[in-house]
Formats: C-alpha cells, structure tokens, sequence
C-alpha cells in the first residue's frame, strides 16, 4: 500500500525516533510497514525513506538506489559523486559511526522538502552498525552517495532534516536546479563560484 509523506512542518519529522525492540522488528505489522514502505520509496520514486516520513517516530529507514535512476546523469556526474546502485535494504536502530576524513558538498534533495534541493556538506566515508528485518546485526562500511544517503536517513531519525546542514544560499527549486544549474557543477559538485 502507498503511503503518504509527510511535509517539512508536520512535528514527526522532528521528534528523536525510539528504537525498535526485537519482537516488534519480526512482528507481522513492522514487516507490512517495510513493505509499504518501498512500495511508496519506489513510486516517489527516491533513493531512501526513514519511519518519520511516513509519520511513526521509530528508528527504522530503508535505502534502494536502482540502477535506472542513475540514467539521467553522466558518467562524470556518476563518477564524482561516488554514485553506484545500492541494493534495497532496511537499517534498523542504526548508529553512525564517521571515521576522520573529508566532508563534500553535493546538492541532495528530501522527499518531505519536496521540490526542493540543496548544496550539503556530508562525510565521504561512514561506518554504521544497524539491525536488518530479521533484527540481526550488520555493519556497513560506505563511501560516496551511498555515505551520504546514510547520513540523510539517519538524520531523519534524529529529527534532523538536510536544511538544517545545507548552504542556505544554494537552496532552490529541483527544475531551476535541473534546468540552470545541474551542468554547471565543477567536479566537486561546487556551484562555479559559489
Ligand atoms: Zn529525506
């Protein structure tokens, strides 16, 4: 079932999530809600989705970038941001854990800010330890968009939202972006002269 995403206002979006206990995460309705949850991921269409998107204050998120998605970029485009296809999985409790190393800058956009995007500051490289659906433990060693849509979704279970992180003065519409600015990006991602 599609579900609705709720907006930059609605306060769920910043509430600190709970963590899930073990007998919730194997329970029928928390397995229902992951698979509604990609349902309504999938038809945004968008690369990650956290609980408080769809309006429950848990910490639970799950990320799939298919390979289709990436169509509408360049190689180069790709290649600087680190971009590959991600296969769908769900993060559970996750913890983030950010090895010292460089920040870059790319413009992200939210579902719950839709319309919208923006130049974001995030670490190239991340570890998380989460729980999967099953509430086994994992851990994940990321780098490029793959880190960043890590770092986004956790956020989210922070009640942290990627205005509260972005270059205030590169906020913009998602069409001034794709229509004025998206080729115009150096290799870091930057806006030339910005
Ligand atoms: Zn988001």
């Amino acid at each position: 079932m599609k579900l609705e995403i709720v907006q930059a206002g609605d306060p769920v979006l910043r509430q600190v999530a709970r963590p899930l206990h073990r007998d919730e995460i194997i329970s029928k309705d928390l397995q229902q809600t992951i698979a509604d949850m990609l349902e309504t991921l999938r038809l945004a269409p968008g690369v990650g989705l956290a609980a408080p998107q769809i309006g429950l204050d848990v910490q639970l998120a799950i990320i799939e970038d298919r390979e289709q998605y990436q169509n509408s970029w360049t190689k180069e485009q790709l290649l600087a941001r680190g971009r590959v296809p991600i296969n769908f999985h769900v993060l559970i409790n996750p913890e983030l854990e950010v090895p010292a190393g460089e920040t870059v800058e790319f413009f992200e956009g939210c579902l719950s800010v839709a319309g919208y995007t923006a130049e974001v500051a995030r670490h190239s490289r991340v570890r998380v330890r989460y729980l999967d659906e099953r509430g086994d433990p994992q851990s994940v060693e990321a780098k490029g968009w793959y880190a960043r849509i890590l770092q986004h979704e956790i956020d989210h279970l922070n009640g942290t939202l990627y205005i509260d992180r972005m270059n205030s003065r590169t906020f913009m519409t998602l069409q001034n972006y794709i229509d004025r600015w998206r080729n115009k990006e150096n290799s870091t991602g930057c806006l030339s002269g910005s």
